[in-house]
């Protein structure tokens, strides 16, 4: 039987402690911490996951503004936007809700976010600093399982780590910060011949495929740790990329859904917006 890795009440936890550090640096600078995040169209999962965010923001006495752009949006209009919230001293965080209509290169647009206000962690200065190894802003989702593997001291070191899924928002994040931990990582996606075989090996299993339940017991070895990144929603009842019920007897530790990885992703997006804010009032104050 699995030890569930109860995301929920960690991430209550962080936040708790977000709040009370935001407190006391408001106090200190009497300045507010600001995260504006950039919504472009009407998409209603992204519209439900801004609202989320907004809610963490003001929960933890950060003040969020949305920027609602319509579908219609020029490039141009897009990047002076962006240009113009760099400049903006108030600002201390810039997200882009993605994902941004298809029409847009959303590298070129990322590129443009200072670094220093980067909250999900995905400008280029950031990957690259990641990747050599000096991580600064890192994508929140990956982030809160490293920290949700720590919280539960489940060693990574020389574990074989496997990832399902190589996405730059998950997967390969997810796997230099692995990897940084002295796991050793392995990365699967569509192109993988015999997933079984390899995720079979894994200590660590880490699946980001946005496939419902497609992880199943067969999958799995026994006492491995399973983390399930995907939401999906199946007849309005959501559900991870992990068979929940196949796979929980095989595993030592295992995150629901809801409930494991998706209230850490938030609670490290408040970090990142506090750690942003933190770095941006220091290099300002006397
Ligand atoms: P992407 O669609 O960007 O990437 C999916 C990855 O999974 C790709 O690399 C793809 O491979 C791989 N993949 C898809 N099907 C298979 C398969 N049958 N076998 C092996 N590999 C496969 O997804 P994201 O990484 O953005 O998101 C993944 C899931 O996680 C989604 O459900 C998303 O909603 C969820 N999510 C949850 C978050 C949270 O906070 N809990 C945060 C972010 C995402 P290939 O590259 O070859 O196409």
């Amino acid at each position: 039987m699995a030890v569930i890795l109860d995301g929920k009440a960690f991430a209550a936890e962080i936040r708790s402690e977000i709040k009370t550090t935001v407190d006391t640096l408001i106090e200190r600078f009497n300045v507010v911490p600001h995260l504006v995040v950039i919504l472009i169209g009407e998409d209603p999962a992204s519209q439900s996951y801004v609202k989320g965010k907004e809610s963490a923001c003001l929960k933890a006495g950060i003040k969020s503004s949305v920027i609602r752009m319509p579908i219609t949006v020029t490039e141009t209009e897009l990047l002076a936007k962006i240009t113009e919230l760099n400049a903006d001293r108030t600002v201390h965080g810039i997200l882009l809700q993605l994902p941004i209509p298809k029409r847009f290169d959303p590298d070129k647009i990322i590129a443009l976010i200072d670094k220093n206000k980067d909250v999900d962690g995905f400008t280029p200065e950031n990957v690259a600093a990641l990747t050599n190894g000096r991580p600064r802003l890192v994508p929140c989702t990956p982030l809160g399982i490293i920290k949700i593997l720590k919280k539960y001291a489940i060693p990574i070191a020389g574990k074989h780590c496997v990832i399902v899924g190589r996405s730059t928002i998950v997967g390969k994040p997810m796997a230099a910060l692995l990897l940084l931990e002295n796991g050793t990582v392995t990365i699967c996606h569509t192109k993988t011949v015999n997933l079984p075989a390899i995720t079979n090996q894994a200590d660590i299993l880490v699946v980001a495929v946005g496939q419902p339940k497609m992880i199943t017991g067969m999958h799995v070895k026994e006492g491995a740790v399973v983390i399930d990144v995907g939401i999906s929603k199946i007849d309005g009842v959501i559900s991870g990329d992990v068979d929940y019920e196949s796979v929980y007897p095989k595993a030592a530790f295992i995150t629901p859904v809801p409930g494991g990885v998706g209230p850490l992703t938030i609670a490290c997006l408040l970090e990142n917006c506090l750690k942003c804010y933190q770095t941006l009032m220091e290099e300002n104050h006397d």
